[in-house]
């Protein structure tokens, strides 16, 4: 009998971190849904348990180191390898344009856009095998040829993530293990407010794609809808 495929995604209490749990756990796959937040992890993790998902809640948050490494010595308790890493957590906090950014501000949004994903990749990397596929959750706000004044400290943060998948594809691509930055379009969640056009099914979707489904040679790229975008 083949084992599952075991997946681990951040910031999973809510929003397309949920989705993306709940969609894995319904095509078998058996996955550790992390939140910063122990009840509000605990009780999203129960609520899929309830329906029969494989799903466990470890708690993790990306901008504590020693969080990370509690997640990880807690993940290892169980699990061997894992095949699927999902970068999701993030924050939006910024208000007005560059003119006025508050570098702190910056440098809080990078804390957790991106050095949380670094964290996390460096913790879990030694245990991801070949076939491993490590997922960015980015923003079209990030892509450097579209980009406006909009949220600055958010579309930077997005950037640098964009650069951390390049360098991780080209680092892993001899170990077999892709690495690639997704932009889920804008989506009806805390983040994205009531107004967006698309729900969070679809926010997901093109996640569990690139984890299950997409040829092994997608690597290297930033994705919507399961097609290119431009950097
Ligand atoms: P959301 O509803 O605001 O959820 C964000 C999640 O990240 C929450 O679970 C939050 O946990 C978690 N988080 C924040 N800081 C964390 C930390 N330090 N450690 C661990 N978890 C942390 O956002 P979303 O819309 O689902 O967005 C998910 C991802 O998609 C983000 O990376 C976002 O940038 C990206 N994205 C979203 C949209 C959109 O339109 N929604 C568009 C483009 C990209 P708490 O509950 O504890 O706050």
């Amino acid at each position: 009998m083949n084992t599952p495929p075991i997946a681990l995604v951040t910031g999973a209490n809510r929003g397309i971190g949920f989705e993306v749990v709940r969609q894995l756990a319904l095509r078998n796959v058996k996955v550790y849904l992390t939140s910063r937040r122990a009840q509000s992890g605990e009780d999203a993790a129960n609520r899929l348990k309830s329906r029969g998902l494989d799903v466990s809640f470890i708690p993790l948050d990306v901008t504590d180191h020693n969080s990370v490494k509690e997640a990880f010595r807690s993940f290892k308790l169980k699990e061997e390898c894992l095949d699927i890493l999902i970068n999701n957590a993030g924050v939006m906090q910024d208000h007005g344009s560059v003119v006025d950014l508050d570098p702190d501000l910056l440098r809080r949004t990078l804390e957790t856009n991106a050095f949380g994903p670094l964290e996390v990749i460096r913790q879990f990397l030694p245990v991801m095998p070949r076939g491993g596929k490590i997922i960015n959750l980015s923003s079209g706000l990030g892509s450097l040829n579209d980009m406006q004044s909009y949220a600055p400290a958010y579309s930077l943060s997005k950037t640098l993530v964009n650069g951390l998948t390049r360098q991780f594809a080209a680092a892993l691509i001899g170990r077999g293990i892709m690495v690639n930055s997704v932009c889920p379009g804008w989506v009806r969640t805390d983040m994205g407010g009531s107004a967006a056009p698309r729900p969070v099914q679809l926010g997901a979707e093109t996640v569990v794609w690139l984890a299950l489904d997409a040829p092994m040679d997608v690597t290297g790229k930033f994705l919507r809808d399961k097609k290119e975008i431009s950097w």
